[in-house]
């Protein structure tokens, strides 16, 4: 069996700021990996653009660094050229809920077999704490010291709107509860959302590890039925006296490339090209 340290490049170190909620999600998902036994060369690591998106250097995964609001495309592009792979993507809530918001929903609808962590802190930590799409409204930052103005997004509702198949949350901070959440969603076959609480210490001195800590609970504690969309819908939008963490839905349903024609006969990376002749496509469009 591997451990969490065979996840693990030797060449740098992270550069996140100590205590960063990212440093949990890191060594939540290299336990998650390490439960499964995973093989470090058949996993594919890609992220946006942000704080947590330097994570690939850091793994001895295959890893790709994208573009702000990105990974989605490339992580779908990436399963899509090799479904051997298993894919994780890696962003923040300004990256996924921000300017990756299109590519988010559609990846939803059309269930690439993508798992999805989006570290969610409230803020745009690498640009020096502009409040993000999750800040709730009156949120101070140092882009609105007088609060921000505008509501906030739920990624959950959303993703419950765009028929995503699996739902979950978790806290940075829960580093046991998190890998279990993280293997289960790498293990479901279909796009898996987890949405984590992501202390920013450097920017968001509310939401720090002592207030998820108080707030959270376990949504395993409350016999929640994660196959009930009405049930995962009222947890969603029960915002009163505490935050739910776990999984909120789970359903089995095609995966995008099982309804691609192309794909039928085995992944596009493993086909033999040598004997492949474009010319007389080249010549009919040819001018
Ligand atoms: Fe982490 Fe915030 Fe520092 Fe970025 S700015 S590394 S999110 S603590």
């Amino acid at each position: 069996m591997r451990t969490p340290k065979d996840y693990t490049d030797n060449t740098g170190k992270p550069n996140w700021c100590p205590g960063c909620g990212n440093f949990g999600i890191e060594a939540g998902l290299k336990m998650a990996m390490s439960k499964l036994n995973l093989d470090p060369d058949n996993v594919a690591l890609v992220s946006g653009i942000g704080c947590g998106a330097n994570a690939p250097y850091w793994f001895n995964t295959y890893g790709l660094v994208t573009l702000h609001g990105r990974p989605l495309p490339v992580a779908t592009g990436v399963k899509l050229g090799n479904h051997e792979l298993t894919v994780i993507a890696w962003s923040g809530d300004g990256d996924a809920y921000g300017i990756g918001m299109g590519h988010f929903i559609h990846a939803m609808r059309r269930n690439a077999n993508v798992t999805y962590l989006v570290g969610n802190n409230t803020v745009y930590g690498l640009t020096k704490g502009q409040a993000s799409p999750t800040a709730e409204k009156g949120q101070i930052s140092p882009s609105t010291p007088f609060g921000t103005p505008d509501p906030n997004i739920d990624p959950l509702a959303l993703a419950m709107s765009s028929k995503c198949s699996f739902i979950a949350r978790g806290f940075a901070g829960n580093l046991p509860h998190l890998s279990n959440l993280i293997a289960e969603g790498i293990k479901h076959k279909g796009f898996s959302l987890i949405d984590i609480y992501q202390p920013c210490v450097a920017w968001d001195k509310t939401h720090g590890y002592a207030y998820y800590q108080e707030k959270t609970f376990d949504l395993a504690t409350v016999n929640h039925d994660v196959t009930n969309k009405q049930a995962a819908l009222k947890m969603i939008f029960d915002k009163s006296e505490k935050l739910p963490i776990g999984i909120f839905y789970k359903e089995e349903r095609e995966v995008y490339e099982d309804e691609q024609p192309q794909f039928k006969r085995g992944p596009l990376a493993h086909r033999d090209i040598e004997n492949i002749n474009i010319k007389a496509i080249f010549d009919q469009y040819s001018f």
